[in-house]
């Protein structure tokens, strides 16, 4: 019998995963990839050392506009699999804090076994091929690339999203989906900085202009809570960067998220920072007597040495209300960075219109979504490679089987 042809458009981590998955599954594969080589972006994971999954899921570490949606994939292919699946490639994975890890310390060595294993399994993998189109002609579906028009039973399109500015992340796939009237949420920047303003009840900023430029290249420990219409909404501690544009650092990545989405529909979002995290109103009070008590010779600057670092000081010392400041410092946010400086996009093609437990369009049968591109989002962590795992998986098996 001849074997379904399944294109998977983007050779990333969701496409190689669906690429394995589909040929496995006895399908001819074939992986269309823009740049020169496949996998570039997990190349540059986790500082180059890939946090490829994790032990622990927290219920908020997917977003979206239906979060819920990635529980079907994520049900077929979990945690437990995918460590499965990387063991037999040969990826031994270490364990840190929950966050797992190949032992190599390499992500390119996951790249590396994605890729052996692909072509072990005959997977075509083409490399600087742009798809242009996609498109349903005469009963079978057509690729576009320059000078050329592939023809498939069914496709995969894990095109990721325009997030960093590792080649190839041009946000295409966005436009393709459109192209196909497949809705797509407008893509933001997540995982990322966030730039800031300080808020008037912050006096230095009147006084001695930016606070930012006083406090950048601090690194300290701290609580933030974000606020949105006044409202807290989510908390997150951990180091904390303090830069020359506002904040950011883990914690900031973990609610960039939801404050870039608020911020881009009008909201009034605040972030206020508890330099002291873990001391109540009365022990900060009471700490900073006990300082006066035992040095009075120190004016607030010297008092609060070894407390904070100095530059931290800088800042803390130009506002009207000392304890305040250190309590729940007054950021409002303006917006996240730019594309290339975001790890991950939140939004993509409507998780509506596509069937979570196959990843097919409801508009199109034969045509696929894994990765990225679709609108779900994860926190940091190993996360959103998890995520690309499940979907590519359920993508590249559901297309390699259902019915031409
Ligand atoms: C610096 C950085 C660090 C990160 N660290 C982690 C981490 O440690 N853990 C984690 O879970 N997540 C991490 N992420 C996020 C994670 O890398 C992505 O969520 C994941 O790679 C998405 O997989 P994907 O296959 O959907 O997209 P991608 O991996 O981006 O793959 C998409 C592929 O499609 C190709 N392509 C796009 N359009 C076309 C076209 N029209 N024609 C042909 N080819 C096309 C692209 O070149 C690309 O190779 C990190 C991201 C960045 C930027």
């Amino acid at each position: 019998m001849e074997k379904k042809r399944v294109f998977i458009v983007g050779g990333g981590a969701a496409g190689l995963m669906a690429a394995i998955m589909a040929s496995r599954a006895g399908a001819a594969v074939t992986v269309l990839e823009h740049n020169d080589r496949p996998g570039r972006k997990i190349c540059a994971t986790g500082n180059g050392k890939c946090n490829l999954t994790n032990l622990e899921r927290p219920s908020d570490a997917y977003r979206g506009t239906n979060p819920g949606f990635a529980e079907k994939a994520l049900e077929q292919f979990p945690v437990e699999k995918t460590i499965e699946f990387f063991s037999e490639l040969g990826i031994y994975t270490v364990n840190k804090n929950g966050y797992l890890y190949p032992r190599s310390g390499q992500a390119a060595s996951v790249t590396e076994v994605l890729c052996m294993e692909a072509a072990s399994l005959k997977v075509k993998q083409k490399t600087n091929v742009h798809v242009t189109q996609v498109f349903w002609e005469q009963g079978i579906w057509k690729l576009r690339i320059d000078g050329w028009i592939y023809e498939a039973d069914a496709v995969i399109l894990a095109n990721g999203s325009c997030a960093s500015n590792i080649p190839g992340s041009d946000g295409s796939g966005y436009e393709i989906a459109k192209a196909l009237g497949h809705r797509v949420i407008p893509p933001l920047p997540v995982l990322t900085g966030l730039k800031c303003q300080a808020l008037n009840d912050f006096q230095g900023q009147k006084k001695k202009g930016n606070p930012f430029q006083l406090w950048a290249g601090v690194r300290t420990e701290g609580e933030l809570t974000l606020l949105i219409e006044g409202k807290p909404m989510r908390k997150q501690r951990g180091e904390l960067q303090l830069t020359e544009y506002g904040i950011s650092g883990i914690p900031v990545f973990q609610l960039s998220s939801y404050a870039v989405r608020a911020v881009s529909i009008g909201k009034d979002v605040q972030i206020r920072i508890d330099f002291l995290p873990g001391f109540s109103k009365e022990e900060l009070h009471g700490c900073l007597e006990d300082r006066k008590k035992a040095c009075p010779y120190k004016n607030t600057r010297q008092m609060l040495t070894g407390l904070f670092p100095d530059k931290l000081i800088n800042v803390l010392c130009q506002a009207a209300d000392l304890e305040n400041a250190i309590r729940e410092f007054p950021l409002k946010v303006i917006s996240g960075l730019d594309f290339k400086q975001a790890q991950v996009c939140s939004g993509g093609v409507d998780t509506d219109e596509i069937y979570p437990d196959t990843m097919e369009s409801r508009l199109h049968p034969g045509l696929y979504f894994a990765g990225e591109l679709v609108d779900i989002d994860g926190a940091c962590g190993g996360y959103n490679l998890q995520w690309a795992w499940s979907s590519g998986a359920a993508a590249g098996f559901h297309a390699a089987k259902e019915k031409k």
